[in-house]
């Protein structure tokens, strides 16, 4: 079993990421919107299923992914964990990988499709993130 968090000052850093609203979730949200798209926040689409904002006329859901807490192929963590709380970030990182699927299955159960972005490539580039969820 794993053990209790201890507070480090990598920790403590983390612990001001926000989940919800987060920039740049608004910044696809605004290129979205003024590529035409029309979509509703944070809808609740089943429990443990909401999706950063879905486009209902297109039955698709998008769902922003931080490069950190997701493990971006980019930015994500490759190696593994150390210091005092090294098993509980392994255990926590795994259980972020199986919500997004399980998200993405509820998600598809209910007749949406389902599109996910890292937070890099958004940055990157707005408007052509939009333009894809657009096509
Ligand atoms: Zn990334």
């Amino acid at each position: 079993m794993v053990g209790k968090w201890v507070s480090t000052s990598e920790g403590r850093h983390l612990a001001k990421r926000r989940k919800t609203n987060t920039s740049p979730e608004v910044e696809l949200r605004k290129a979205v919107h003024a590529a035409g798209g029309r979509f509703r926040l944070h809808p609740r689409l089943a429990k443990g299923c909401t999706p950063d904002f879905v486009l209902p006329s297109r039955r698709l859901a998008v769902f922003v992914d931080g490069c950190f807490w997701h493990g971006c192929p980019e930015h994500g963590r490759r190696t593994p964990w150390t210091g005092p709380n090294a098993e509980l970030w392994a255990d926590k990182m795994r259980r972020n990988t199986e919500r997004d699927h399980r998200a993405n299955a509820l998600a598809e159960e209910q007749g949406w499709r389902v599109m996910r972005v890292w937070e890099c490539s958004v940055r990157a580039d707005p408007a052509g993130v939009a333009a894809r969820i657009l096509t």
